[in-house]
């Protein structure tokens, strides 16, 4: 067999780089038990150069009102700790850490309603809000090659192509502090993450099928949707 020597952080028995009990004031962790595939052991190297990274003034700044942010999604009652803020709750309070005016979404035509809420709660907000639909320049999808019989239309339909490139480019020339996904489909998304120049974050990513949830497939993946697990050999 292959031996497996890129790092499977998802398989990890200890995860000791949580250092979950310790003090801060405890030294640093021992990688005793850590396993063989962990980056720790076999990326060492790694750990200095990101932190060199985060002592970029502007990189620590952001990363600090990140990790401020995440804290202030919990609370610590009597009972113990609770979340307290929806993502989009999330999404207004970083904004707003950060300083930012104006944010871009960049949406799927089948989420059109959803980016008119969002839109319309961040405009509450304070925020200026610019929109950008991916069928955008209507440009049909022969255009790249996709033939008549592949489209989701019927052949003889017009049906124009997701255009995640010029969703990018809108939201970059449109100087917004922020891009916002919301529900490309896969590949689009990624093809908009290339091309998309301003710090960008998701607020949801597409699935047809579950709501917008595709962790929901993973939480079924033990009953009805078993299948998803069956080893392909
Ligand atoms: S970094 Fe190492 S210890 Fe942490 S989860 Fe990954 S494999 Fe486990």
């Amino acid at each position: 067999m292959m031996k497996k020597d890129y790092p499977q952080c998802a398989k990890c028995p200890t995860r000791v780089c949580e250092n979950m009990g310790a003090k801060a004031s405890d030294g640093p962790i021992s990688l005793e038990k850590a396993p063989a595939f962990c980056p720790m052991k076999l990326m060492p190297g790694v750990y200095s150069e990101a932190m060199a990274e985060y002592d970029k003034p502007e990189v620590n700044e952001f990363a600090r009102l990140a990790s401020v942010q995440e804290a202030e999604c919990y609370e610590r009652l009597p009972d113990g700790l609770r979340t307290r803020l929806p993502r989009i709750e999330e999404l207004i309070q970083f904004s707003r850490k950060c300083g930012y005016k104006r944010i871009g979404i960049a949406h799927c035509g089948g989420l059109f309603k959803e980016a008119g809420l969002l839109s319309q709660i961040l405009e509450n907000n304070g925020f200026e809000v610019v929109t950008v639909q991916c069928k955008t320049g209507a440009v049909q999808k022969e255009k790249i090659g996709i033939p008549s019989d592949k489209k989701i239309a019927l052949p003889d339909d017009w049906e124009s192509m997701c255009n995640p490139i010029a969703q990018a480019m809108i939201i970059n020339r449109s100087k917004v502090d922020l891009a916002v996904m919301l529900g490309l489909c896969i590949g689009h998304d990624t093809l908009f993450i290339k091309y998309c120049e301003v710090p960008l974050t998701v607020i949801a990513v597409k699935d047809r099928v579950f709501g917008h949830n595709p962790l929901a497939a993973l939480y079924l993946s033990e009953s009805y949707y078993r299948r998803l697990r069956n080893k392909i050999e």
